[in-house]
């Protein structure tokens, strides 16, 4: 539909336009342009260049001029939009009803506004809302005729949309029947989204990422493009829900009356529920005051991460039908809804450089440098890229315009970059051919992504070794974060992990901002460290393969750390999750005179290097040989509470649901795992109660 140089320009036009603070008349043309290409790339082919915040930017801007400039609206502006192209793929079908988008508010004051509007609308004082998620996905429309699901439709252009019944059926959480007739009801309209649990979409990615496929950026593009597969053998795999939120049509049988289940939005959305429809019912909240509103949409916001699945707002709606319909809709939007968005995950940005950082096993990572945006509330400058392959697979270029994504918790990455937007004068990302410290060739094994440095005693490997051992996970000395360790061994006060345990604090003393306190807080915490579990030990001494669980296996199966020096690595294989890549691993690590030379140094100092279990040979605690796995929140105690208490009691915690699973303990919210672990017969589901029961058992 448009070329490569028209892409570039419109993407052009926009990033200037969004630069603007205030827009003028001979603006109009050009966003109009503009915002048709933005709804090109993400209704028709998923793949947005805009952001949503940048979009509705350009959309508002549009709206207000025309309002000014009401000669200057044409038939076919977005504003006044009925009508664009659609995928050939699947045939066309008309809504019932529009299907409207909703009004987008961004802070407090725009929901007062949107209230204040509401009340001039009705004539009332006081109105109910109902508020509920805002799902991330793709909408679609289901129609049920006499019960039966007749038929299922993208939400298209928001009048026609494509006919995807095939697919639909494909979503396990759609009912192919539903009791509808029991109220009267002949014909229904029922409109939701299409959506990936995180978890799901997660495994999704990492099939992708092992069969050599590009990962999807995120889960709304997986859920939509999986709507529009022309299988839906493959859509059955790719395990979509679909939650439903809204009735825009229903035809009653002769003579009868409107059912009361469905005179506000509460009870209609709970009639759904009743009829075997995935809904929101039990996220939402009704309020009379706007401030419980605005109260809650924070408060929703700070725990959208633990949600199983991905919100990017809250939909605010009149609880009222009557008065719904009293109040109407405007071409695009209706006046009773409204949707408060979450701060932004994503941001387009420039990629300035990329710097190669040497990490504690001397793989050397390309971290992208790129123009400092804000994400979700935060500055991001720099993005990780992992290795060579993702550069090449993304096709990043220094100069690029990036599409940057930071998800939760989940570090910033580059979903893509948008060669639409080149210029020319990008430059390709050259990987350097010797470490970026010590100068040592890089080596890249046969089967690995990463290159390496194998000088043992490179200085950034070293800090990094370093500053791992003394991390809040390993043996977590406070106050050993990577610039003080850096600092020290810069100046030959510590250069290696048992230097850690003979520093000369007079040195240190000397050292410009040490004071008396500070060092007796590091005195104190070296000292502290002494005395933790072997586990942390072995995961602080930084064995390739080996992260927090694997390392509580090892300090399992031995009762001092230098029973390791005599194992044969057949004696590893037996272990659980021990597979012939960490056993090598582990044996070669001990194997290695320098290793052993530093336990040594260790043992020597006074560190604990005693199993725990050392004393008490078939040591079996309540839940020992059992396997525990959380998933959702839990309402009494954090989840690592809950697992310290499993390991206490001589359970193991699992990493996902299989049939070595014993327990799954399951809170609000929980997600695919609740799924499977039903479908396991022997594993116990438990509810956080029945844990804590178990527990004092
Ligand atoms: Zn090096």
């Amino acid at each position: 539909m448009y070329s490569e140089a028209q892409e570039k320009g419109l993407y052009a036009d926009g990033i200037q336009l969004l630069q603007k603070s205030h827009f003028e008349i001979e603006d109009i043309q050009l966003l109009k342009e503009v915002i048709n290409f933005a709804d090109y790339r993400y209704y028709i082919l998923s793949n947005s260049v805009f952001t949503d915040v940048e979009y509705d930017t350009l959309f508002k801007a549009l709206q207000k001029l025309e309002e000014h400039y009401p000669n200057y609206v044409t038939a076919d502006s977005p504003t006044q939009r009925v009508a664009q192209g659609i995928s050939e793929k699947f045939q066309t079908v008309k809504h019932l009803v529009p299907m409207l988008s909703l009004d987008n508010t961004y802070n407090a004051d725009d929901l007062k506004d949107w209230d204040r509007r509401c009340k001039e609308l009705s004539g009332l004082d006081e109105i109910e809302y109902c508020i509920e998620p805002k799902y991330d996905g793709a909408s679609i429309s289901l129609i049920y005729d006499h019960n039966q699901l007749q038929r299922g439709a993208t939400r298209g252009d928001g009048i026609m949309g494509e006919e995807i019944t095939p697919n639909i059926k494909q979503i396990r959480s759609i009912p192919l029947r539903a009791n509808f007739s029991e109220i009267n009801i002949e014909q229904i309209e029922i409109r939701g989204e299409a959506i990936i649990h995180k978890d799901v979409f997660e495994q999704f990615n990492s099939q992708r990422i092992s069969e050599g496929l590009q990962p999807l950026a995120n889960p709304r593009n997986a859920a939509s493009g999986t709507l529009r597969m022309l299988d839906s053998n493959e859509v059955s795999k790719r395990r979509l829900s679909a939650v439903l939120y809204h009735v825009s049509y229903y035809a009653l049988k002769m003579g009868k009356d409107l059912p009361e289940s469905l005179q506000t939005h509460y009870d209609t959305i709970l009639l759904l529920h009743q009829n075997g429809f995935l809904t929101p019912i039990n996220e939402m909240k009704k309020f009379r005051h706007i401030d419980e509103v605005i109260q809650f949409c924070h408060d929703f916001e700070a725990r959208r991460d633990h949600l199983p699945y991905e919100v990017d707002g809250l939909v605010i709606k009149v609880n009222a039908i009557a008065l719904q319909e009293k109040m109407g809709m405007t071409s695009h939007h209706p006046r009773w809804a409204v949707a408060f968005k979450f701060k932004a995950r994503q941001a387009t940005s420039q990629l300035l450089r990329v710097e190669f950082q040497v990490g504690r096993t001397g793989s050397v990572t390309p971290v992208a440098k790129i123009n400092p945006v804000a994400i979700g509330g935060v500055m991001v400058s720099s993005v990780s890229l992992f290795n060579e392959d993702v550069v090449r697979e993304k096709d990043l270029h220094i100069g690029d315009i990036v599409l940057v994504e930071r998800a939760g918790d989940v570090i910033p990455y580059i979903v893509k970059a948008l060669p639409e937007m080149r210029t020319g004068s990008e430059s390709p990302i050259v990987f350097p051919t010797h470490c970026p410290d010590c100068g040592e060739l890089l080596e890249k094994p046969e089967d690995e992504a990463v290159w390496r440095c194998i000088n043992i005693s490179c200085p950034s490997q070293v800090v990094e070794r370093l500053t791992h051992f003394c991390s809040k996970d390993a043996m977590d000395i406070r106050g050993m974060g990577i610039s003080n360790v850096k600092k020290f061994y810069d100046l030959g006060i510590v250069k290696d992990i048992p230097g850690l345990y003979r520093i000369d604090w007079n040195r240190v003393g000397a050292l410009e901002g040490f004071g008396d306190k500070s060092i007796n807080n590091l005195q104190q915490a070296i000292e502290a460290s002494k005395a933790q579990p072997l586990h942390r030990l072995i995961f602080g001494l930084g064995i390739r393969q080996v992260g927090e669980t694997m390392a509580k296996t090892l300090a399992q199966a031995v009762s001092e750390i230098s029973d390791f020096y005599s194992w044969p690595l057949e004696n590893y294989l037996p272990l659980d999750d021990v597979g012939p890549k960490v056993a090598a691993s582990v044996f070669d690590f001990f194997a290695l005179v320098e290793n052993r030379t530093i336990i040594q140094s260790l043992i020597e100092a006074g560190l604990n290097t005693k199993s725990q279990k050392q004393g008490s040979e078939g040591f079996s605690g309540t839940f020992s040989g059992k396997t525990f796995l959380f998933t959702g929140t839990l309402s009494q105690l954090k989840r690592s509470e809950a697992e310290a208490i499993v390991e206490k009691l001589g359970g193991k915690i699992a990493t996902s649901v299989s049939s070595k699973l014993n327990y799954l303990i399951v809170g609000t919210d929980a997600g695919s795992k609740l799924e499977k672990a039903k479908k396991l017969t022997t594993i116990s589901i438990l509810s956080e109660e029945q844990f804590l029961t178990l527990v004092n058992q």
